[in-house]
């Protein structure tokens, strides 16, 4: 059954949207958060496990100094305060990938806590900036992966088993959460997805993580709530009950959910009914939530104190040195970057969304100038990750291969219609974009032995064309070359064919 929705106009009409979003980061370590177990992706399943990860009897946990470092500088960037003294605890609930039957986690102790990190979004009226407020980042471990075989969907439901992996139970996490967001009004879903984009970015740029969100090394759970307008000069009306959508795995994706959360507890509440403290998941293909499980605030964890690990407690000069280890923020990068590429604001906060400064960064390092590369990533490879519904980082096609077409472009090899064909195989794996020209015969074909005949085709197919270029009609050659591109499929060199057809007609000349 779908849910009712209402239309998105009419949800502001009524309500006011409030926000909360909890990120959760895979850091790049070497090792797990507990033990020494290696975190390399990809791996036979079930052989990066040991007794500490696997939570056997007797064995004893030991921190990961790297992580709490991550954790530090991570903190620091959302201008957190830093707790001088902290503790793990143990979250318990039983969940088949989860061996320990308890996560280690913190609970009231965060190691960071109270920031804020500014996100941009453009509107008509100019780039508006929200300042979105940290309530807390903390450390804990990742759990395991099931999969249920047999069965249409992947799902439990209609499984014939299912088998645990536990290669990825340990490694180290950070949640970041914040506090609740209100006041973004119908900007709501962008100023979400602005500010995934702009976390990721700054946890990218800390060095401490790919943060790549179709791997999962990054994972937003979307929390919405709706409460009803309040008359100017009123106090605002109380918050309302939020529903968390979780695991949403692309920017696009965060946006979508939220619109679809907001227009869809809009419906419940003028009609009368209540929203339920739930878990919800998200569909990718036609952009709607279902219920996951009932969630209230008072769930019990059953949370205490690690007794097996010892309080946190980093120097205050080690803090003051991880600081100055910060790079410069993301906000200020773009700043310079922008100056650097002669970008436009609009241009770049147009790149910023569309999660590309990375990418045109790195394909600028490899040699192309900044304005092509912003037409690859925010033109045809947008367009193509769109009807994907990929986004661009995951699209199949690396800044270098993307600075390597349009190297063949500048080398006047393929044109841009070319290009694309190019591209076509390159995104279905066939290789870098001078291997699909190969294989593909696609070169611009201006070898003027290869062309003659078909312009002496061309000429003779339309001698009142070629009589008009005789007579001094240079300008009639477009209809030539026009036939000559055809004849050759768009591989011809329009350049070149051009100066062929004037030298046979204009011999004498
Ligand atoms: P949980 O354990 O249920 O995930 P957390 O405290 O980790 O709870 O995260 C809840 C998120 O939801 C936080 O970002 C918080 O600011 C936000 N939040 C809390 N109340 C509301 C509300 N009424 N509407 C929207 N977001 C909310
Ligand atoms: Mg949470
Ligand atoms: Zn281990």
């Amino acid at each position: 059954m779908t849910d009712a929705v209402l239309a998105y106009d009419e949800v502001l009409e009524s309500y006011d949207p409030v926000l909360g979003l909890e990120v959760h980061v895979e850091l790049g370590t070497a090792s797990k958060m507990f033990c020494g177990c290696s975190t390399e992706f990809g791996a036979e399943p079930n052989t990066q496990v040991c007794p500490v990860c696997l939570g056997l009897p007797g064995s004893l946990p030991v921190v990961n100094a790297v992580a709490v470092e991550s954790a530090i500088r991570i903190g620091l960037a959302l201008n957190c305060s830093i707790a001088p003294w902290s503790r793990f605890a143990r979250k318990n609930y039983f969940y088949p990938d989860m061996p320990k039957d308890f996560q280690t986690s913190q609970y009231d102790e965060p190691i960071a806590f109270d920031g804020w990190l500014d996100v941009e979004v453009p509107t008509d009226d100019g780039v508006r900036t929200f300042r979105v407020e940290i309530e807390r980042a903390h450390m804990e471990e990742d759990t395991g992966k099931s999969l249920h075989v047999g069965g249409a969907t992947g799902r439990i439901h209609g499984a014939d088993f299912s088998l645990v992996d536990y290669n990825r139970a340990g490694i180290p996490l950070i949640e970041i959460v914040t506090k609740p967001l209100a006041g973004a009004g119908e900007l709501a879903p962008e100023v979400a997805r602005a500010y995934v984009t702009e976390l990721r970015e700054l946890l990218v740029g800390l060095g401490i993580s790919e943060a790549r969100m179709d791997r999962g090394q990054l994972r937003c759970d979307a929390n919405v709530s709706l409460r009803p307008r309040w008359a100017e000069g009123e106090e605002p009306t109380p918050l309302g009950t939020r529903t968390e959508t979780k695991n949403v795995n692309s920017f696009r994706s965060v946006e979508r959910a939220v619109r679809f959360e907001m227009c869809r507890h809009a419906a419940v509440l003028s009609g009368g009914g209540t929203i339920l403290q739930e878990t919800r998941h998200f569909h990718e293909n036609d952009g709607t939530t279902t219920s996951g499980r009932i969630k209230s605030d008072a769930e019990d964890y059953r949370y205490f104190p690690e007794p097996d690990l010892v309080p946190i407690a980093p120097d205050p000069e080690w803090i003051e040195k991880l600081r100055g280890t910060l790079p410069e923020s993301p906000a200020e990068r773009r700043r310079r970057l922008s100056e650097a590429w002669g970008f436009s604001d609009k241009d770049l906060q147009a790149a910023v969304n569309a999660g590309a400064v990375d990418l045109i960064t790195a394909t600028v390092a490899a040699g192309t100038t900044p304005d092509a590369a912003r037409k690859w990533w925010l033109g045809e490879l947008a367009r193509r990750a769109n009807e994907t519904g990929a986004d661009l980082d995951a699209l199949g096609v690396s800044p270098v291969q993307v600075a390597q077409l349009q190297a063949l472009v500048d080398a006047g090899r393929i044109n841009d219609k070319l290009a694309r064909q190019v591209l076509d195989g390159v995104l279905l794996g066939e290789g870098s974009p001078e291997d699909v020209v190969v294989a593909r015969g696609l070169e611009v074909v201006s070898d003027t032995g290869a062309l003659g005949a078909a312009v002496d085709a061309a000429i003779a197919a339309r001698p009142d064309v070629a009589e008009k270029i005789r007579g001094g009609k240079v300008a009639a050659v477009g209809a030539l070359v026009g036939a000559v591109m055809k004849a050759t499929r768009g591989q011809a060199d329009a350049a070149t064919v051009k100066d062929l057809i004037l030298a046979r007609l204009t011999a004498d000349s």
